[in-house]
């Protein structure tokens, strides 16, 4: 299988297969709505993501057929119109199984935010960056607020957990800073 993150208009793959698999493993273990053994089932779906997308990428999942019955959508609860796939009822744990329209989504995002700031911050690094600075999405929570407009050198850069996030999925940007 190859596994690249692709986005932008250039379709250029942003990192490679280790990677994008290392940060959607993290993903998938940290939020806990996907079984960990559906992981190469569902990067085949990661690699096409971009961190605009995951809405996209999850109702892609979604749409396989076969589908769901009406009965068995009303059974998960959801609505008889939603897509839903035999195979992404397969991926849900029992958490993804209280909110089975937000586990592949959420799941995706988590992923493709964290494999974004990597790939940036080991692009400037290679340049001679050593300090990002951190913007915050809004709206943010608390502990993403507070580090809005700050800078941090390369060593307090802590993937996938740059601030005491309490999100499930952080859409804090880093961009490097001329100093
Ligand atoms: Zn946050």
């Amino acid at each position: 299988m190859t596994l690249s993150i692709r986005f932008g208009p250039e379709n250029k793959p942003m990192c490679d297969e280790a990677t994008a698999l290392h940060f959607f493993n993290e993903a998938i273990v940290h939020l806990g709505y996907i079984k960990a053994k559906r992981i190469h089932y569902l990067a085949t779906f990661f690699q096409e993501i971009s961190f605009i997308d995951s809405r996209k990428v999850s109702l892609q999942v979604r749409k396989q057929d076969p589908q769901l019955t009406i009965n068995q959508k009303r059974e998960l609860g959801i609505s008889k119109r939603a897509f839903f796939s035999l195979a992404a009822l397969e991926d849900l744990t029992e958490k993804g199984l209280q909110d089975p329209l937000h586990a592949h989504e959420i799941t995706f995002r988590r992923a493709a935010f964290n494999v974004n700031r990597y790939t940036t911050i080991q692009r400037h690094q290679k340049q001679g960056f050593c300090n990002f600075e951190l913007k915050a999405a809004k709206p943010s929570c608390s502990a993403c607020n507070a580090l809005d407009g700050t800078t941090i050198g390369l060593k307090q850069l802590r993937i996938g957990n740059l601030s005491e996030c309490k999100e499930e999925a952080c859409q804090i940007q880093v961009s490097p800073k001329y100093l």
